[in-house]
């Protein structure tokens, strides 16, 4: 394993696996795949009142469901107080933390006159100028307080090279006395995930652009403790097309990624996706297989630019975005049938319309007809609204649909002659239905398409003597005769 490239996924679990912590997932993952090097979950959950067991859940699901396996954890970031403590003990002991002891009712009243100022709140460095012998005193009597970093004050600043956003820049004057522990002894982010990250061994941080503001201070705390700087790299945000943030609140569900595997996705087409949003090599390839991706991954095709996930928010003729759905139909349609069999299945049962014989004695009669109605799916739960038909009796059909009633008369003698089949082939039935059009005098394309909405309830689908041939003797039989109602 190569010992130079150690990435981390480190969600808060306060919520489902969403969009934008799957993308940071999969940045982190690729690299580490590429460079053989190791890929760390870590749970932050050391805020205790918005963390979840089923967040927990939902986030370790959601990752499963994706592929992105993980060489090391979940750890979860409660289980090292213990480092936390003693890494506050350290910037205390040489100075480059200080204990305040300000309330937060005289804080509360110096940010107020700063806004009355109209100015930014800065601590005033109360605090900082106390002598470490009257705080350690002022501990002792169990006065409460907080501990802030001492940032120098020398006239100088921080400086980092993203490996996305490139130069940055910060200066010491800007960056006011921040807080790494609060006065009931919890660390603050800035504190513990660095400290997890130093104690993990990490060496490439790639997170979200929202966190690009901490990481001055994060880079502060790691000279303090004298350990060696890791990369980092900052990821653009994803927009809707009016260029909001996509959130919960905004979107709701199309923004989790369960919402995803409910509705037909293949995990796969999801990650390829996801990568585009904020990646592209050269060229203009869209597709990528896990090998292809991880063979032309590079930090270097994050794009700095925000991207744009167009969620079709008003728009019922997509639930997501366009491009989502043809990269998801696209693997429907090419991947190893194998490959899609499971998914299908899954969906099949969650309808309630999955048979056992699909998997037994029907086994090649269900892979040959999923392979004929996935060239018509765009995603998995198709299979059980337009190709419901191919699978059971149990399926609707729109009235509407139900246009030429001259029909109705000859549908219960098509049912008979195909009853009196002995041999059901698609040349056979065929023939059937070219002696019943000359017998009838009906036109070609009213009987098939009257056929086609008798059999399977849709006035579109597969080739049509195929679909009379997947659905199967008995079954087309039965349907005719009970449409044959709907035909007069
Ligand atoms: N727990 C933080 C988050 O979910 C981690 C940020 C980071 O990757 O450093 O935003």
């Amino acid at each position: 394993m190569n010992k130079d490239v150690v990435v981390r996924f480190a969600p808060s679990p306060t919520g489902y696996l969403h969009i934008g912590g799957a993308r940071t997932a999969i940045f982190n993952w690729l690299l580490a795949r590429k460079t053989g090097g190791r890929y760390i979950l870590r749970i932050e959950d050391t805020d205790a009142e918005r963390s979840t067991e089923e967040s927990i859940r939902g986030i370790l699901e959601g990752l499963t469901w994706l592929g992105l396996d993980w060489d090391e954890g979940p750890y979860f970031q409660s289980r090292f107080a213990d480092d936390h403590a003693r890494a506050a003990r350290q910037l205390l002991a040489s100075g480059d933390a200080y204990r305040c002891f300000c309330s937060k009712e005289d804080l509360d009243r110096k940010r107020e006159a700063a806004g009355r100022h109209e100015e930014a709140f800065r601590y005033d460095g109360t605090c900082r100028r106390m002598s470490s012998e009257k705080a350690e005193q002022k501990e002792k009597e169990g006065i409460p307080f907080t501990i802030r970093m001492r940032v120098p004050r020398t006239g100088g600043s921080v400086r980092l090279t993203d490996e996305v956003y490139g130069s940055i820049e910060k200066k010491y004057e800007d960056i006011d006395d921040f807080v790494i522990v609060r006065s009931n002894g919890q660390p603050l982010y800035v504190l513990s995930n660095a400290v997890d990250d130093i104690r993990d061994g990490v060496t490439h941080i790639i997170r979200g652009q929202d966190h690009l503001a901490n990481t001055p201070k994060q880079i502060l705390i790691y000279r303090a403790l004298n350990k060696p700087i890791p990369k980092f790299a900052h990821m653009s945000l994803t927009l809707d097309p009016k260029k909001a943030k996509i959130s919960k609140r905004r979107h709701g569900e199309k923004v989790a990624i369960h919402y995803y595997k409910e509705n037909g996705f293949l995990p796969w087409a999801m990650v390829n996706f996801l990568v585009l949003l904020g990646w592209s090599a050269s060229g203009s390839k869209e597709i990528y297989s896990r090998k292809e991706l991880i063979d032309a991954f590079s930090l270097n095709g994050i794009n700095r630019a925000n991207s744009v996930f167009d969620l079709r928010q008003d728009d019922p003729k997509f639930f997501t975005d366009p491009k989502a759905l043809s990269i998801n139909a696209h693997y429907l349609k090419t991947l190893e049938i194998e490959e899609i069999i499971p998914f299908v299945r899954e969906q099949l049962q969650i309808a309630g319309i999955w048979d056992e014989a699909f998997d037994g004695a029907e086994k090649e009669w269900f892979k040959r007809t999923v392979d004929l109605v996935r060239d018509r799916c765009q995603v998995t739960t198709d299979f059980v609204t337009t190709g419901r038909a191919f699978f059971s009796d149990d399926f609707e059909t729109d009235p509407e649909l139900v246009e030429k009633k001259v029909l109705g008369k000859w549908l219960p003698d098509l049912a008979d002659r195909i009853d009196a089949m002995e041999s059901y082939t698609p040349e056979a039935i065929e023939g059937v239905l070219r002696d019943l059009l000359k017998r009838s005098g009906i036109k070609t394309g009213v009987l098939i398409n009257g056929v086609r909405v008798a059999v399977t309830g849709q006035a579109v689908g597969p080739e049509f003597i195929e679909t009379l041939f997947a659905i199967g003797k008995q079954a087309v039989a039965r349907r005719l005769k009970k449409a044959a109602a709907l035909f007069r």
